[in-house]
């Protein structure tokens, strides 16, 4: 890979991977990014851009203007949140944080939209405003949402706004996106069987059972993908969860089963087909049985939908550095979720996988798992990317 931009961000590399590391080895979870985004503030300020602490509640906003004229603006977003996870890397810059971890590359991105700032605060070779959109809480905890109702788009107007995630399985120098569904909604869904319970070797006959409830309601839940929607619309309902009785109570009936599961989406009218009919087989199912069932269905994060024109802007972009061969551009949408989709519900924008690497063997360490690290080798790539896509959307004088 070889690119004049990366030679030039090359020098920027080492800084850029010490400052990825110490995020690393602090990690800090929803909406407690405080060390976080006052280091991001901190690194801001120093170029030279003015910035905007606390925008939904631990975010940071830097504001870029070009030297150039022009009334354009775009948002560039990053996330800097970690997970409850007990890190198991032994590296050295492992988490020392105990029990979370930067089990997503949340740190990388970070310092990839950090090494972007350092470089265009020095080269502003562009025409109107660069946001750089420093996120809490990506991981269920609604942080882009927050933004979003703070003002993030009165107080920062953009144009377009772009996100981007690592890829974990993806070789170095590729990147994928799709325009339209990308990543699913993603919804968690709590139902409890309640019923007399009772003894269950002497009584049965007397108590309604809530384990014939719920066993017939999972069986029949799954049919819902294959029954009720359309062939041709992806859509996972999973059960994580069966909590009922006790195991040193084998003669009791539990008069109470919970549920819990969820649910992955890339349409509204899916997603409420499968709420409406969860509801009605769990209602059906209790009630063939003399039992109740309560069901409660949450929303977490909407679906992420690449708009085209913006996702044609980023594919573009990609290429320019890798080479088309190296961008799929019409990659299979997943069903993770990300809350990058709140922000693309407010304005055009795309979001984009860049490869965190592969091992030699062929496997990798997926997001959320506790050997997981983010690829430092991939830092000027992504900072290249950013620079790239902010040349391109802000050319115009
Ligand atoms: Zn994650
Ligand atoms: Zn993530």
């Amino acid at each position: 890979m070889t690119h004049p931009l990366l030679d030039e961000i090359a020098p920027l590399h080492d800084d850029l991977i010490r400052i990825r590391r110490d995020i690393h080895a602090h990690p800090e979870t929803s909406f407690e990014e405080k060390r976080t985004a006052a280091l991001v503030a901190e690194q801001l300020r120093g170029l030279g851009i003015e910035v905007t602490e606390g925008v939904g509640r631990t975010g940071v906003v830097g504001t870029l203007k070009g030297k150039r004229p022009g009334n354009r603006a775009v948002g560039l977003r990053a996330d800097m949140d970690a997970l409850n996870i007990v890190e198991q890397t032994g590296l050295p810059h492992a988490s020392t944080i105990p029990g979370k971890m930067h089990a997503c590359g949340h740190d990388g991105h970070t310092t990839m939209l950090l090494g972007a700032a350092r470089y265009l605060a020095e080269k502003p070779d562009f025409a109107g405003q660069v946001h750089f959109i420093f996120q809490p809480a990506e991981e269920g905890g609604g942080g882009a949402a927050r933004m979003v109702e703070d003002g993030l788009f009165e107080r920062f107007p953009c144009d377009a706004v772009y996100g981007m995630h690592n890829g974990a399985g993806t070789p170095v120098g590729q990147f994928r996106l799709r325009p339209g569904p990308m990543m699913a909604a993603v919804d968690f869904f709590t139902v409890v069987f309640r019923g007399t319970g009772g003894h269950g070797g002497s009584t049965p006959h007397l108590a309604t059972d809530t384990t014939i409830a719920q066993a017939h309601f999972v069986l029949a839940l799954q049919n819902v993908v294959g029954r009720n929607i359309a062939a041709l619309e992806p859509a996972v309902i999973s059960i994580g969860s069966i909590q009922g009785g006790s195991p040193n109570s084998p003669n009791v009936i539990p008069a109470e089963i919970v549920i819990r599961g969820t649910v992955r989406t890339f349409s509204e009218e899916v997603r409420a087909t499968i709420a409406r009919r969860m509801r009605e087989l769990a209602e059906a199912h209790a009630a063939a049985q003399g039992c109740t069932a309560e069901v409660i269905y949450e929303k977490l994060c909407q679906a992420v939908v690449n708009h085209p024109e913006q996702t044609a802007i980023a594919t573009r972009v990609a290429a320019s550095l890798v080479g088309d061969d190296r961008v799929d551009g019409n990659a299979p949408p997943i069903t993770g979720g990300e809350d990058f989709s709140d922000m693309l519900l407010a304005r055009p924008g795309a979001f984009i996988f860049i490869g965190n690497g592969v091992k030699p063997d062929g496997t990798h360490h997926p997001v959320h798992t506790p050997h997981y690290d983010f690829n430092d080798e991939i830092i000027p790539l992504g900072v290249a990317y950013w620079v790239s896509l902010v040349r391109e959307e802000l050319a115009a004088a």
